[in-house]
């Protein structure tokens, strides 16, 4: 952890998250029955393609576009399972599935 700013706390951790907001982009997915949203927060993302080469369907792929930093981040082709192996494997916490809630 960096002793002056603090990072890798869950405050600082959530702090990023909100400073990123404007840099999400969602995907809504509908899967037998299940529903959810698959997100990338794009400017977080080193284009690894760990969440790409992982994904058990081939759901994601590369974008054409890239960020300001020069990444490809992955976005969404089809067949998503909702299964969130890609928030798990991701290195730089830059996908995550957000579930939709009763109601929504
Ligand atoms: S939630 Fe699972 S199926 Fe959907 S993109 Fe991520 S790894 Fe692939
Ligand atoms: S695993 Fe994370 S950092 Fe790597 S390409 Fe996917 S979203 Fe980007």
């Amino acid at each position: 952890m960096d002793e002056k700013t603090g990072r890798g706390d869950d405050e600082g951790e959530e702090k990023n998250r909100e400073k990123s907001m404007s840099d999400e982009k969602c995907y809504l997915v509908e899967n037998k029955g299940k529903e959810g949203n698959i997100c990338v927060i794009t400017e977080r993302c080193k284009g690894c393609g760990f969440c790409i080469e992982f994904c058990p369907v081939n759901a994601l792929e590369f974008s054409e576009k890239t960020t300001e930093k020069g990444y490809k981040p992955p976005k969404m082709n089809q067949g998503c399972i909702l299964c969130g192996k890609c928030e798990k494997i991701c290195p730089e916490f830059s996908i995550y599935l957000k579930k939709k809630k009763e109601g929504e």
